[in-house]
This record gives C-alpha cells, sequence and structure tokens, in this order.
C-alpha cells in the first residue's frame, strides 16, 4: 500500500512539474500577443498609481484605490477584464473574488492565442443570433461561469446574478 501511494505521489509530482516545463512556457509564448496588450494597460494602470500583483502564472494589475473610487472608476462596466494570462481589476479584493473565472479565461486564451480575440466576439454574435444574451450565452462565458456557479456555497440571489453579470468580462 505504501508503494502505491509513493507512485501515486511520484506520477502526481511529475505531472505537476510537466505543467511548469514546456507546455508552460508554450501557452504562455502562445497567449503572449494578448498578453502583451493587458500588459499596456497594465502599465497604464501603474503609472496612475495601480498595483502589480504576480499570482500563479498570471499577472493581476489593480487600479488606485483613489482612481477605483473616482468617477471611472465607478463609471467601468466590469470588476475585472483578461487580456492572455494578465487580469485587469479595479481592485485586488475584486481580482480575488472573480479569480476563478478570469482564470478559466486566461486558459482559453491559453488554447487560442490571439484567435481568441476574434472568436470570443463571434461567439457573441452567434449567440445573439440564436435569441441568446450576447454576454452569457457566449460559449466562452458559459464556460467560465460554469466555474463561478460551481463554486458558488450559498447559491446567489436573482440580483446577485444579475450584479454579476456585469463585472466580469
Ligand atoms: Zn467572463
Amino acid at each position: 500500500m505504501r508503494v502505491a501511494h509513493f507512485f501515486r505521489r511520484r506520477a502526481a509530482s511529475s505531472a505537476q512539474s510537466s505543467g511548469r516545463g514546456w507546455p508552460a512556457v508554450g501557452r504562455m509564448l502562445w497567449a503572449s500577443p494578448c498578453s502583451a496588450i493587458g500588459a499596456l494597460f497594465g502599465g497604464l494602470m501603474l503609472l496612475g498609481g495601480g498595483s502589480l500583483r504576480r499570482l500563479e502564472g498570471t499577472l493581476e494589475f489593480a487600479l488606485s484605490p483613489r482612481l477605483a473610487a473616482s468617477a471611472f472608476g465607478r463609471w467601468l462596466p466590469f470588476a475585472a477584464i483578461t487580456f492572455g494570462q494578465v487580469i485587469l481589476g479595479v481592485s485586488h479584493d475584486e481580482l480575488a473574488r472573480v479569480r476563478a473565472h478570469e482564470r478559466v479565461h486566461v486558459q482559453q486564451y491559453e488554447r487560442l492565442g490571439v484567435l481568441f480575440l476574434i472568436a470570443y466576439p463571434l461567439a457573441s454574435v452567434l449567440a445573439w443570433r440564436r435569441g441568446l444574451c450576447p454576454y452569457r450565452g457566449n460559449c466562452f462565458e458559459v464556460e467560465a461561469y460554469a466555474v463561478d456557479d460551481g463554486g458558488d456555497e450559498e447559491g446567489s440571489s436573482d440580483r446577485d446574478e444579475v450584479v454579476d453579470d456585469a463585472d466580469r468580462w
């Protein structure tokens, strides 16, 4: 039994290390044109007093607290938005709140690279043509919200869902 446990641990550890080896570098390179767009906006946020955190293969940029509380911060129609492996958010608290959802978008960028920038709006048009909401009916959002819904312990009221719709992209 101990031997089996040892082999399971080895298999798990080698699977983990392969995720950090070439495939991880390949995913980073594939998503990098989109990450560069995010980094450009993130750089502007830093110039405006924002802050940056590196977390599990992603960069999370947050607005400065003053800018987040300003008319501009309140006007933003989302709490966070993802470009490649870069996630831009109103604040680090908001970034933590929507992290699971945005991480799904990171994985989508890692799969599709720059094609995601075409595929995402196309998926919204297809959803709209099928009579669905262009945002919630978008197959990429359906995948991202599936993670959210799975992780929702309390269940949310209709009002919460409407608020959530507006602040994750
Ligand atoms: Zn989303």
